[in-house]
């Protein structure tokens, strides 16, 4: 029999990390888990702990850890428990991990996830966050250590699925593209009458019509700021330029994105939305394997709607969009900001039209640098989180 493929999974106990485990367990033949992180879940990652039986296990969080280890302990079980930051790059580049799934959310998933690169592992990248704060000096890490980076992201993996199978060595003019059209589905508010937003609330903007995801991610569909990350994240993933992306909003979720051909020619990639479908993809590529996933039924699919985004509706994405233009840390910036943003409506302190109000005056606010090294990265992400926290703080009150 051959060598089973070793898989760390960053993030685990969240959606994309549940997922990756529910398709790993379908080939257990073939892929066997390593490591396993979450960030303060003991609860939760004991249990993945007793049924997958890593040989590693992090907490984020130390006292997390300390009582996952405790508990790990009393049960019998090997499992070697870190703790922090250290401890996620330390898993994340472990020689036994051929394949690392990059499934933590937000900006603390950029190291561990760069340390993966840097190790030359096959990446699933979930972690959006990564590229839209680091592309450069991530997409050189790839290059500079023969990392495989595979996009999970059900867009993202749509349109790697749809360019020519050797674009990896060529570019978008030579490989016949002329755009990247990115499907959105808009969200739960994509009909709300615009006065009504205001008044929204975090379980309101979290039940997404097609897609079962983590409160974060969920927010940023709402609001569209999902699709703008997405943007960058397309732009450095494929070296497109922003007038070479195109935003569609595609209620139905079944097309999940589209490359289109000097020709004429548009390739689409279908499928219910379950993100089980990526993760499979990437694990298996360049082959195929079952993900559980439904199929789909074109007798029974109902009419395929496309729309134009409206950016007053959707600020957020145009925000976006003016990130990219800006260059240099504005990227990161928004992202900071919009994490500060998106944490603050979740807690109910603020309004969720006010998401993108703070995300525009961070903006309007912290100068970006023209050059991305990890220190001004991080400088002005943590400036950008000092700024928009004062805003939130600071709210004009209402009348
Ligand atoms: P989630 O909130 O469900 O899970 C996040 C995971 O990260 C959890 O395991 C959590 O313990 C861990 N985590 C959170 N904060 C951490 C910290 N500070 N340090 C270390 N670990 C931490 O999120 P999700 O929906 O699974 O999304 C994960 C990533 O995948 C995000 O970047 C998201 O944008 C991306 N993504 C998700 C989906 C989806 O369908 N859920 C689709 C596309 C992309
Ligand atoms: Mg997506």
């Amino acid at each position: 029999m051959n060598e089973r493929i070793g898989v760390t999974i960053l993030g685990s106990t969240g959606s994309i990390g549940v997922s990756t485990l529910d398709v790993l367990r379908r080939h257990a033949d073939r892929f066997r888990v390593v490591a396993l992180t979450a960030h303060r879940d003991v609860e939760g990652l004991f249990q993945q702990c007793l049924s997958c039986e890593p040989d590693y296990a992090v907490m984020a969080d130390a006292d997390a850890a300390e009582q996952l280890r405790d508990r790990l302990w009393v049960a019998g079980r090997p499992v070697e428990v870190l703790a922090g930051p250290g401890g996620l790059e330390r898993v994340a580049a472990l020689p036994e991990a051929a394949y690392v799934m990059a499934a933590i959310v937000g900006a603390a998933g950029l190291l561990p996830t760069l340390a993966a690169a840097q190790a030359g592992k096959r990446v699933l990248l979930a972690n959006k966050e990564a590229l839209v704060m680091a592309g450069p000096l991530f997409m050189a890490a790839v290059r500079a250590h023969g990392a495989e980076l595979l996009p999970i992201d059900s867009e993202h993996n749509a349109v790697f699925q749809c360019l020519p199978p050797d674009f990896a060595a060529q570019n978008l003019e030579a490989g016949g593209v002329r755009r990247i059209l990115l499907t959105g589905s808009g969200g739960p508010f994509r009909t709300t009458p615009l006065e009504q937003l205001p008044d929204v609330t975090p379980d309101q903007a979290c039940a997404h019509p097609n897609w079962r995801m983590g409160r974060k991610i969920s927010v940023d569909s709402a609001t569209m700021m999902n699709k703008g990350l997405e943007v960058i994240e397309a732009h450095w993933l494929f070296a497109a330029p922003p007038e070479r992306i195109e935003v569609v909003i595609h209620p139905q979720s079944l097309i999940h994105s589209m490359v289109e051909y000097e020709d004429g020619s548009v390739l689409a990639q279908l499928g219910n939305p379950d993100m089980r479908t990526p993760i499979a993809h990437a694990l298996a590529w360049p082959h195929r394997l079952a993900s559980g996933v439904a199929f789909l039924d074109f007798t029974r699919l109902g009419p395929l709607e496309f729309q134009a985004p409206d950016y007053a509706r959707f600020p957020c994405l145009r925000l976006a969009f003016s990130a990219l233009d800006a260059g240099g840390t504005a990227p990161a910036i928004l992202n900071a900001a919009n994490e500060a943003a998106v944490q603050a409506f979740l807690d109910q302190r603020i309004r969720y039209t006010e998401i993108a109000t703070v995300v525009e005056r961070t903006l309007e606010r912290v100068p970006p640098h023209g050059v991305n090294t990890l220190a001004t990265i991080f400088a002005d992400d943590a400036q950008a989180r000092a700024v928009a926290g004062e805003w939130i703080a600071a709210r004009p009150s209402e009348g």
